[in-house]
């Protein structure tokens, strides 16, 4: 008999989770499962115990439940300590042990589409709320020293660098500051909600004084395309959207559950199918 996976939020109803870890399941020969839930705050400490009596081996934490739960679990793993948050739970001999691989499902899927050392690299993170924070402390961790951010609110990116656990020679800037000097960044990544459905026309800034060459990410997966790197495209910078970390971060959730690789390439195919459209 197989074993049941899940995600826990609210709302769940629109989340492809359920899509591709079903799908690797089959592609692996595996008889599990995986079911989303809606999960209200109000419901949250229940709903753990019922997960955990009802016998899940592992599940997803997403919006709002991925820092209430922290004290819901037995044991937090060194991923969910260093982000402060949770995304995956893992249900071993009893015990609940909350991971984090949104950090390290981004930082691979850069990797994969940048042949030179991250740690070299001159970075600007626009947004410092949560996503960011991940990015951050990951990069960080991995030894990239040259991360600036800029953010609506420069005093949350400043408590941000504050925080950082790691050795940094980070900067917080305005987003209009920042705009002026996009000439002295190699990569530029934007994980603000600016851009995303459905205020698909909004940008967080302008590319225009980015650098020949430089890497524009963006972490929005809905739509694939946002403003922000359609402008890129059109400036001839490199492009990476966030359908890769969406599916890089499930990959490893996928993992830690079950000491299988996923293959990459088939969740890609089902997220961009599902949002009907082709990577820039
Ligand atoms: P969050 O903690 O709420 O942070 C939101 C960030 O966006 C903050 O920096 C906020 O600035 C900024 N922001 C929001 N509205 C803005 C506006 N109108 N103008 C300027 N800045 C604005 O959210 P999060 O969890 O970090 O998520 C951020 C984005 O990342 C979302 O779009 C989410 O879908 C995406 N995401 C993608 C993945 C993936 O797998 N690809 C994973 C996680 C998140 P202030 O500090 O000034 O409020």
């Amino acid at each position: 008999m197989g074993n049941l996976y899940g995600l826990i939020g609210s709302p769940v109803e629109q989340s492809m989770s359920p899509d591709i870890h079903n799908d690797a399941f089959r592609a692996l020969q595996l008889e599990h499962y995986y079911q989303a839930f809606h999960v209200l705050p109000t419901n949250l400490e229940e709903a753990v115990r019922a997960l955990k009596l009802l016998n899940i081996k592992g599940f997803n934490v997403t919006i709002p439940h991925k820092l209430s739960i922290i004290p819901l679990l037995d044991e937090l793993d060194e991923s969910a300590q260093i982000a402060g948050a949770v995304n995956t739970v893992v249900h071993l001999n009893g015990r609940l042990i909350g991971y984090n691989t949104d950090g390290n499902g981004y930082v691979s899927s850069l990797k994969s589409i940048i042949n030179k050392p991250l740690k070299d690299q001159k970075i600007l993170i626009i947004g410092a709320g949560g996503a960011a924070r991940g990015i951050y402390f990951t990069l960080t961790n991995q030894g990239s020293m040259h991360i600036d951010f800029c953010n609506r609110t420069v005093s949350k990116a400043e408590e941000l660098i504050k925080e950082c656990p790691f050795p940094n020679k980070s900067h917080a800037f305005g987003i209009s500051q920042a705009e002026q000097q996009l000439a002295d960044y190699d990569i530029i990544i934007q994980t603000t909600a600016v851009g995303m459905y459905p205020n698909r026309n909004e940008k967080p800034m302008s590319l225009r004084q980015a650098k020949r060459g430089a890497v524009v990410s963006d972490i929005i997966y809905n739509p694939i395309h946002t403003a922000f790197l359609e402008e890129a495209k059109e400036l001839g910078l490199v492009v990476h959207n966030g359908v890769g970390m969406f599916v890089h971060q499930a990959a490893l959730a996928f993992e830690l559950w079950t000491n299988q690789v996923p293959s990459i390439e088939r969740m890609s195919k089902i997220v961009i199918n599902k949002l009907g459209g082709t990577t820039c």
